[in-house]
């Protein structure tokens, strides 16, 4: 009898142990890290950011973060027209460091999605059957890797700026907040910040108004975690600064001609630079001169004239036509007037961390900051900054004020400029539009949660 008790208590452990390990496996299972991708396809460059959260906690707040981004090499993908297929091949590095980095056993449930700006909106409306050659081209690369493709398109400029939006304020916690005494609440208000992003073909501003929007083509309604946001958002096609460069350059090629030459204030005095005429008139953000031979030559002197810079960049930037409504942006444009803190990220951060005012720095210290940074000649500069890239260093001058151009007399921040902040990352993920892309496209900000009480045991 004894022995056969032992046996039986033998077999009951057994089978407890083996319940115990399946039950701890299928926990794992469905607790296991989940993750998502999406390409950033600018209008200089595309990079890939990946993203990972607890599976059992897709629709918190806060738990999403970045776990690798890969700069994919070469240009944007706006630049393939003449080989369609390189941009699709151009994604594949980056690709299969995504497909090494997530296991294997949730490639099939890694939703992937490709968002393309500013560059390829351009293109699209100089040559939509182009842009369509290239977006069915990555297609086909997004589709031939084991993850779970959800498309690849031309996103809004409006799209652009809320998301951008969205994901700033989604990782600062601005939309829902786990308390103390263990309850999700609605923070309180004005901690939700706006949102100003600078590309190289368009720059987008979003925040929420004291007043109502009056202007339903820059209102953007969103209900988040069953709260309602009435944001005003607008993007301005062509005032990325690469495009707003091209402006400039054809306003000084336009005086100058017939010669072959011109001055240029916002190049550093010893550097020339010649430019095809198509360099600078193939986009539909400039009028072409007539007669336009865009083979034929410019070489900008530069001047390193700082204040002329500045009033040159006014003229390519309207700031003072505002026909039509009480308040104005830029270039006639609705804007309420800006409230709160913003959070400048993208261009305005890399120009301004490079002149060491980021994130924060007083306006004086600003512009005396880049007055001393223009009024530098190349010479004095290449020695100071060997290491960095050539097409970054002659441009800050130019990007810097168009930035001032943009934000004061543009924005109007002139009352608050100590509300902007210039950041790139919240915690490790860097701000941008992709996050809130994606937190929208899988649901994980739901907007119909009620704000409920967890952890509460009877
Ligand atoms: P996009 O490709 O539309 O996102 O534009 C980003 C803009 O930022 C382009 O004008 C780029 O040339 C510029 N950019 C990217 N990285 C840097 C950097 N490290 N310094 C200065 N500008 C940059």
């Amino acid at each position: 009898l004894l022995g056969v008790a032992v046996v039986a208590i033998t077999c009951m452990t057994i089978i407890a142990l083996i319940l115990t390990l399946v039950n701890r496996q299928s926990a794992e299972l469905s607790y296991s890290t989940q993750y998502g991708m999406v390409f950033d396809a600018g209008s200089s460059h595309t990079a890939l950011f990946l993203y990972q959260w607890p599976g059992n906690k897709e629709n918190d707040t806060g738990i999403v973060s970045q776990t690798l981004t890969c700069d994919v090499k070469g240009d944007g993908i706006s630049s393939y027209v003449a080989n369609p297929s390189g941009a699709g091949q151009s994604l594949r590095e980056c690709l299969d460091i995504a497909r090494a980095t997530v296991p294997a056993s949730q490639h099939s449930k890694t939703p992937v999605y490709l968002g393309a700006t500013a560059g390829m909106r351009l293109l699209s409306l100089q040559n939509e059957t182009q842009s369509d050659e290239i977006l069915k081209e990555v297609t086909k690369t997004l589709q031939s890797y084991p993850f779970d493709f959800r498309g690849a398109r031309i996103i809004t400029g409006m799209e652009e700026g809320a998301y951008g939006w969205i994901t700033i304020n989604y990782l600062l916690e601005g939309f829902i907040k786990y308390a103390f005494d263990g309850k999700w609440i609605h923070p309180k208000a004005g901690t939700i910040l706006g949102a100003l992003d600078l590309g190289g073909a368009s720059t987008q501003i979003s925040f929420i108004p004291k007043d109502p929007v009056n202007d339903p083509q820059s209102a953007f309604a969103l209900q988040l975690y069953s709260y309602r946001y009435k944001l005003y958002s607008h993007s301005y096609l062509c005032y990325g600064k690469d495009q707003a460069l091209r402006k400039l350059q054809a306003y000084l090629q336009n005086t100058s001609r017939p010669s072959s030459t011109v001055n240029n204030p916002c190049y550093h005095k010893g550097y020339n630079l010649t430019l095809k005429l198509g360099d600078i008139y193939d986009s539909p953000c400039v009028v072409k001169p007539t007669p336009y031979d865009p083979l034929a030559q410019i070489t900008f002197l530069g001047t390193g004239d700082s204040a002329l810079c500045m009033s040159l960049i006014e003229k390519v930037v309207d700031v003072t036509n505002c026909s039509f409504y009480p308040d104005c942006g830029f270039n006639g444009v609705y804007q309420p007037p800006v409230n709160g803190e913003f959070f400048a990220f993208s261009a305005y951060f890399y120009t301004f961390d490079f002149l060491g005012l980021a994130p924060r720095a007083s306006l004086p210290e600003v512009n005396s900051t880049i007055d001393s940074y223009c009024n530098m000649t190349w010479d004095a500069l290449v020695v100071e900054h060997p290491n960095v890239k050539v097409k970054y260093l002659r441009d800050y001058c130019f990007s810097a004020h168009y930035i001032m151009v943009i934000l004061i007399k543009g924005y109007k921040f002139e009352t608050n400029w100590d509300k902007i902040s210039f950041q790139k990352q919240v915690g490790d993920t860097d701000i941008g539009w992709t996050l809130g892309y994606m937190l929208n496209l899988t649901n994980m900000i739901p907007s119909d949660r009620p704000l409920v009480v967890i952890g509460v045991q009877n």
